[in-house]
């Protein structure tokens, strides 16, 4: 074998050479060297990724490769305004010529950008979609195209064509366009979610058909899924923050902006650093949230869905979930967002009967056509049956995408698993005494007032209605109060049970006949306290933002010394460049930094995650950092 050059050939086309010395990563990941050895060779592509699976590289390293190769720019098409500054920031960084174009550039900057790209300089262009199909910005891309000049189309979060999806965006409709218009010029679509449904309209809309598929398992075996019987939500978030989360950046996901308001305020009150984060806020407000949420260490960010896409911080240590997500492509998008780095990250949630019953009345009270709504009711039974399961989470979050897997030893189902109880005789119980209200007084009633009559509680409600004369006014006395809620909670979730109108009143669906003759079993999980969880690799050492990160807690104390100075160092170029630290460097290549303690350029250039223009750009200025400390 020939030696491998130190640095390779900055002019090389050859993606392997690109990948080492512009990211300076020695090796691709997964399915990234086909879908880069494809594109690099003008073939159309769908690319399914799972949230830090490294799907950037899959249209950077091609943009590169095929720019080398004289063959113009790529247009990156993506949603996500926040995100391209820090993305265009990121490539610049690794000394690749990048830029934006979206609604905040003033004139004067489009022009500069619009030059840039006619130029033939610019190696990416990233663009929001209503950009894209805009006549003028057509009219350059024609003129780039006759020149050949036009090298390949990146269609980010491309699921956001589909309106099965969950972030539907009106403007990538538009993008057919694209494949008539420039017929011969490669096109590679992206997203971490996309059902079969979603998948075929990518395809179908995108005109994309004859792409190839590129679908990696949706598997984030970082990720810890914990999903806890909500009992006092607030005291459980706080008992989750405080014994797993010290110190941790996380985000806190509420459904409505005033609960997002008042837990981020309690949150603060309780002395963490909290942000509430939703679309009622003054968008300089929400800007300056995110921006600290990015850019410091250790911030909560309490928020509605409208925070999170794109987010790309690669350090979020947890998501939480205070009310229950839509359905399963949003509580996997969402919990998605912890963990990039690949480092451990916890995905936890607290549920209960009132979130089943409001996400079944949202449904209902929607003015959506009836087809849709059948489809949403589809969807949150199959989030329903993955909260109540007793099974492995993860299998059942996987096998919704059509994946099998065995059991995952890493959820709370695998880890600590749930006693059962054959609750077919309490299920009959309650059932026949909704049954009797109807027949008694004509109406139904909530879950409070069942549980009451179930227990032979006396209450002015069952002495004015009446209802301590029914047969089954305490059969159920046997039985805990919070042992009912689960019970009726999970009637509701298996759709023998409906909560309907104004009051949440119960109703006997038509499978439920077939529970009250003893025809079905009903086996259910134990409610339960909330078990001391053991977690062997967590540090629990030291206090908030002193906490050493995992990347960095094998190193010995010379090294911890290094680290805490790289560090210090990598914030003061963060702030230079207005760019979040982990964009200079990850905390990962940092701590591989102190760890080896390198003394020379080349040795430095060995550390997965430097480049050739990184190491020209801050070579010296580590070194020194690194030779200080050990005087
Ligand atoms: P996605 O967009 O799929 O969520 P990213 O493209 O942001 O994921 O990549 C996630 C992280 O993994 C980034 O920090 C990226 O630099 C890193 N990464 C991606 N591919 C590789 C690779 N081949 N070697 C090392 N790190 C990689
Ligand atoms: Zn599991």
């Amino acid at each position: 074998m020939p030696p491998i050059p130190a640095v390779p050939d900055p002019a090389s086309t050859d993606p392997a050479d690109v990948l080492r010395e512009v990211f300076g990563y020695t090796a691709f990941r997964g399915h990234q060297e086909a879908i880069v050895e494809h594109v690099v060779g003008g073939g159309d592509a769908l690319v399914l990724m799972p949230t830090g699976g490294g799907k950037s590289l899959c249209y950077q390293v091609p943009a590169i490769a095929r720019h080398r190769a004289g063959l113009g720019v790529t247009v990156v098409v993506s949603p996500l305004i926040a995100l391209m500054h820090d993305q265009v920031g990121a490539l610049e960084e690794a000394g690749v010529h990048a830029a934006f174009l979206n609604s905040t550039l003033d004139s004067a900057g489009a022009q500069s950008v619009e030059r840039e790209l006619l130029s033939g300089r610019l190696v990416m262009l990233y663009a929001a979609p209503e950009r894209i199909t805009h006549p003028r910005f057509l009219a350059m891309l024609d003129s780039l195209h006759e020149r050949g000049q036009l090298s390949l189309f990146a269609i980010d979060e491309a699921h956001c064509v589909s309106q099965w999806g969950h972030d539907f965006r009106e403007e990538y409709l538009q993008l057919g366009v694209l494949a008539e218009r420039y017929a011969g010029v490669p096109r590679l679509a992206l997203t971490a979610t996309a059902d079969e449904h979603t998948r075929a309209d990518i395809l179908e809309r995108l005109q994309l058909t004859q792409a190839r598929a590129f679908v990696s398992s949706f598997d984030r075996p970082n990720i810890r899924y914990t999903i806890v019987e909500k009992d006092n939500a607030r005291t459980q978030l706080l008992r989750f923050l405080r014994e797993e989360h010290e110190g941790d950046a996380g985000i806190v996901y509420c459904q409505s902006r005033r609960k997002v308001d008042e837990t981020a305020e309690w949150l603060s009150a309780e002395g963490w650093t909290a942000l509430p984060y939703h679309a009622g806020l003054d968008p300089d407000l929400r800007r300056r949230h995110q921006d600290r949420f990015l850019r410091e260490d250790g911030i909560v960010m309490v928020a509605t869905v409208a925070f999170g896409m794109g987010i790309d911080k690669p350090d979020v240590r947890f998501v939480a979930h205070l009310d229950l997500p839509k359905n399963i492509e949003g509580y996997y998008q969402e919990t998605g967002r912890g963990g990039r780095d690949g480092e451990p990250a916890d995905a936890w949630m607290t549920y209960g009967l009132a979130d089943v019953v409001n996400q079944r009345r949202m449904i209902d009270e929607s003015t959506a056509g009836e087809d849709f709504k059948r489809l949403q009711v589809g969807k949150l039974d199959a989030l329903l049956a993955m909260c109540e399961s007793l099974e492995c989470r993860r299998q059942r979050l996987l096998g919704y995408f059509g994946e099998q897997s065995p059991p995952c030893g890493n959820c709370d189902n695998c880890l600590h698993p749930p006693a059962r109880w054959d609750a077919t005789e309490a299920a009959r119980k309650a059932l026949s005494c909704i049954y009797r209200f109807r027949q008694h007084s004509g109406i139904g009633y909530g879950a409070g007032h069942l549980i009451d009559v179930l227990r032979g509680k006396s209450t002015d409600k069952t002495k004015e209605r009446g209802h301590e004369q029914l047969s089954t006014f305490g059969i159920g006395a046997d039985l805990s109060e919070a042992q009912w809620r689960g019970v009726i909670r999970q009637l509701i979730a298996l759709g023998h049970l409906a909560s309907e109108g104004e009051y949440n009143t119960l109703a006997l669906t038509d499978s439920a006949r077939a529970v009250l003759r003893g025809e079905v079993a009903i086996e259910l999980r134990e409610p339960r306290e909330p078990l001391p969880r053991t977690r062997g690799s967590r540090s629990k050492s030291g206090s908030g933002s002193q906490r050493v990160p995992r990347a960095a807690a094998t190193l010995d104390a010379a090294g911890q010394a290094r680290f805490s100075a790289l560090k210090a160092w990598r914030s003061e170029v963060a702030r230079e460049h207005n760019l979040p630290a982990y964009i200079v460097f990850n905390d990962a290549t940092l701590s591989q930094m102190a760890a080896e303690a390198p003394d020379s350029l080349s040795a430095l250039g060995g550390i997965s995650g430097v480049g050739a223009k990184k190491l020209e750009a801050y070579g010296r200025a580590i070194l020194r950092v690194i030779e200080e400390c050990a005087e």
